[in-house]
């Protein structure tokens, strides 16, 4: 999903159990403050199923979870009714007395946990839309209504329902190995989008009196059973998204017959839903260079002018997806292109209102296309053979082959023009790409949503970084960047990237840009691009339709380069500790030659650099007793304390001679031997990139690895040997380590550039006899925008 705010906001106070042992004993102090030991004692204990280097053990089993599906859409009252049959395969080892499915719409009722358990924020200014959504969700009748549950047989199976849970219990246990087919109906009030908010929902479209349908999580879905979790059953409250099973698909969806329908799979019956032109127009996009038009904009126009009391069945079928979506409107422009790539053979194809151009037929597929190409490079080809992008209420939310992506042009009323913002161009082109990314992060790297946001989010985002930065010469990211994560850094109401999904606060730093960063670090500057790629790589193609673990990452990350990353990740994943290392003293230190002559040379020249004491500068010229009678000068005025005597030369010409050659030339060394110290001052440990610029201009850059601070974490000095004299030093002059306060990273120090502003006092006061006898103007009145600024400042 692509995080946004919500119309409500989640205020949760959390208590987080730190993962490090606090005592007072020494022994626990140093156990706690090691930044280096070993994550073991933290992961799970490596098994057959998931194994010490990170891959699928040679016991892995997931459960398999096929669905045949009828769904019918009232469009009058926004309303569905299906039933589904859903076989169950019981890959586990274990026997199972019931089956959990997931009622997601539950969440719609009023007494659900998301709704009564959603802690408040202060009221003060709030939005129109956020107050509704407040008010209507009191008010909205929705969640399942259970019609029907029988086994294959017809009989009656016993079921309770758990808030979004419901148990079905089987008539007799499922062994290890076999299977079971069960029947349920219902039927459930879609709700509107704008108004409630969540990943699905539809949009009413008031001046042509028509809907646009993004329905998901709309049938009971089996809650995934996996060697880590048991039954993921853990409630919908919001948050966590959705942990599901692979499994094969057949749903069949009526709508009026003037809808068009987008769905995960491809579609069995085209000669019965589509005309002939479409069909002709979508066998001409399989090849096509650009996007082919499969219904034109004049075509969607007429569609939303029909009002069809007929229906039609669109029948779709998928295979290896652990979930299905659909989306259903007669306002849809449809425009679609095939892409060929070594194993993907896909069709790209994107639906949208009128209301999305002109930025949906320039972006839309383009971007579906290039999300594509850009991840199978570092993970795998795109298996599947639709990939769609479908505009309407919904900000961005994936599911397998189908996407939901929200911005579109603004509208000016009064002249019918449309424009776009800079952020709302990059916004699509971005929120197709993350969301289409979905694919391979978790659709199918198939991650615990409900316990891990970062682990599908944070890596998309990484990923989507990639990709946006291969769109256009200096694409805006919002996220990736590692100088772009540095105030969350530093703020103070932060839990650690390992949080399950519900606790998170500062959801979309924590679960989508800090992960991404992190990653972008360990690929450009701890690990480097050829050890991470293959590494990441590694992670995709073990993981890809089966569902790993944090560890199962960590673990793989480590395997496939040879670096020990557990510092890393416990840093960045574990704690809240941010990056900040600043530059100490700087030691110069030169070898003593041992000679008398050179040494005491030394001596006074490093006297001489001495300031002069002020009493002696202002004495200049006074008279003085030596001047007026020289015979009192004598030997030790000839000769300064720093004077050579014959006895010390002859002992050094003793103890030289005793020395071989080389040690000899070490004591001619004029090397400067530099100690640099450094501070930790924000907790994470990472490399020093140190840049050297030298007295003749000349720079060099030394990259210390973060294993400089294994012994102390707090402080490390460096020794320098270099024959230039150096004359400044930087640490991460590039930024990229999300260094947070880049003040201190400075040899001599630089001044903290910024700017403040001078401004005008000047506020209308409020004077209520000249308000009060005001011309009261009739409604009829156009209010000029002078009026509304009088109004503004009452
Ligand atoms: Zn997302």
């Amino acid at each position: 999903m692509k995080h946004s705010l919500s119309p409500f906001i989640l205020s949760l106070t959390v208590a987080f159990t730190g993962l490090f042992i606090t005592g007072t004993t020494q022994a626990q102090n140093t156990i706690a403050s090691d930044k280096f030991r070993q994550l073991s004692e933290v992961l799970p204990t490596p098994n057959t199923y998931r194994t010490a280097s990170g891959a699928p053990g040679h016991e892995y089993w997931q459960q398999q979870v096929d669905y045949s599906i009828k769904i019918k859409l009232d469009d009058k009252k926004q309303h569905l009714t299906g039933n589904e049959t859903l076989r169950y395969k019981n890959n586990s080892p274990d026997t199972l007395r019931y089956i959990w499915l997931q009622l997601d719409q539950n969440k719609h009722m009023s007494n659900s946990d998301y709704n009564v358990s959603r802690a408040s924020s202060k009221l003060k200014k709030v939005t129109f839309n956020r107050v509704r959504g407040m008010v209507e969700s009191q008010k909205f009748e929705g969640g399942y209504n259970i019609t029907k549950v029988t086994a294959n047989n017809g009989k009656k199976l016993h079921y309770v329902i758990n808030g979004t849970m419901m148990r079905i219990d089987l008539p007799s246990p499922l062994k290890s190995g076999s299977d079971i087919k069960m029947h349920i109906e219902w039927n459930y009030q879609l709700h509107e989008q704008k108004v409630l908010g969540g990943r699905s929902g539809y949009e009413y479209f008031k001046e042509d009196d028509n809907y646009l349908y993004e329905v998901a999580s709309w049938f009971p879905r089996a809650v995934a059973y996996y060697d880590v979790m048991g039954w993921q059953n853990k409630q919908f409250i919001g948050s966590g998204e959705f942990t599901l099973e692979f499994g094969d698909y057949d749903v069949k969806i009526t709508v009026p017959a003037d809808h068009i329908v987008a769905a995960t799979g491809v579609l069995q019956n085209p000669k019965k839903v589509l005309t002939k032109t479409q069909r002709k127009r979508l066998d001409k996009a399989k090849k096509a260079k650009k996007p082919v038009i499969i219904v034109t904009a004049e075509e969607a126009l007429e569609n939303e002018k029909s009002r069809s009391t007929k229906t039609k069945t669109w029948h779709f079928k998928a295979k290896n997806v652990r979930d299905f979506a659909f989306a259903s409107s007669r306002k849809f422009i449809w425009d679609a292109q095939g892409y060929q790539h070594n194993g993907t053979n896909t069709m790209a194809m994107s639906y949208y209102p009128n209301e999305g151009n002109p930025l949906w037929e320039q972006y839309s597929t383009e971007a579906i296309i290039h999300t594509m190409e850009q991840y199978s490079k570092f993970t795998f080809d795109y298996p599947y053979p639709v990939s769609i992008s479908v505009n309407g209420p919904v900000g961005g939310m994936e599911y397998p082959m189908i996407t939901f992506n929200g911005p579109r042009p603004t509208l000016d009323k009064k002249t019918g023009e449309k424009t776009y913002s800079r952020r709302t161009k990059y916004g699509l082109v971005g929120v197709i790409i993350h969301e289409v990314g979905h694919n391979y992060f978790p659709m199918i790297v198939n991650s615990d949503e409900r316990q891990w946001t970062w682990m599908d989010e944070g890596l998309n985002t990484f990923l989507q970084f990639l990709a946006e930065q291969a769109w256009e010469d200096d694409y805006p990211s919002r996220r990736g960047d590692a100088a772009n994560i540095t105030s969350y850094m530093k703020s103070t109401n932060q839990v650690p990237i390992m949080t399950n999904s519900e606790s998170i606060l500062q959801f979309g730093n924590n679960a989508y840009g800090k992960p991404a960063t992190a990653l972008n670090i360990l690929r450009e500057t701890i690990m480097g691009r050829e050890l991470f790629d293959f590494a990441f790589k590694e992670y995709a193609q073990r993981w890809k339709f089966k569902r790993p673990t944090p560890s199962d990452f960590f673990r793989t990350m480590e395997d496939a380069s040879a670096v020990d990353l557990d510092w890393f990740f416990r840093g960045w994943f574990y704690t809240t500790d941010n990056v900040d290392i600043a530059l100490g003293n700087i030691h110069l230190y030169t070898a003593d030659s041992q000679n008398p002559d050179t040494e005491e040379a030394w001596e006074r020249a490093l006297d001489n650099e001495k300031p002069t004491f002020i009493s002696k500068i202002l004495n200049k010229g006074q008279w003085i007793r030596t001047h007026d009678k020289p015979e009192l000068l004598d030997f030790y005025n000839e000769h300064d304390k720093f004077t050579a005597t014959n006895a010390a030369r002859n002992k050094y010409n003793k103890s030289n001679k005793k020395l071989e050659q080389w040690q000899k030339d070490l004591l001619l060394n004029q090397s400067n031997f530099y100690i640099i110290d450094f501070e930790n001052k924000g907790g994470l440990v990472m490399p020093i990139l140190l840049d050297i610029t030298y007295a003749d201009g000349s720079q060099e850059h030394v990259k210390i690895p973060a294993e400089i601070w294994r012994k102390n974490s707090k402080k490390v000095s460096k020794l320098l040997v270099r024959d230039k004299e150096i004359t400044a030093l930087a640490i991460d002059s590039k930024w990229e380590t999300a260094d947070v306060d880049v003040n201190n990273n400075y040899w001599p120090a630089r001044p903290i550039k910024s700017r403040f502003d001078i401004y005008k006092f000047n506020k209308t006061k409020k004077d209520m006899m000249r308000d009060y006898n005001k011309e009261l103007k009739s409604l009829d009145d156009e209010y000029s925008e002078d009026d509304e600024k009088e109004d503004d400042d009452s």
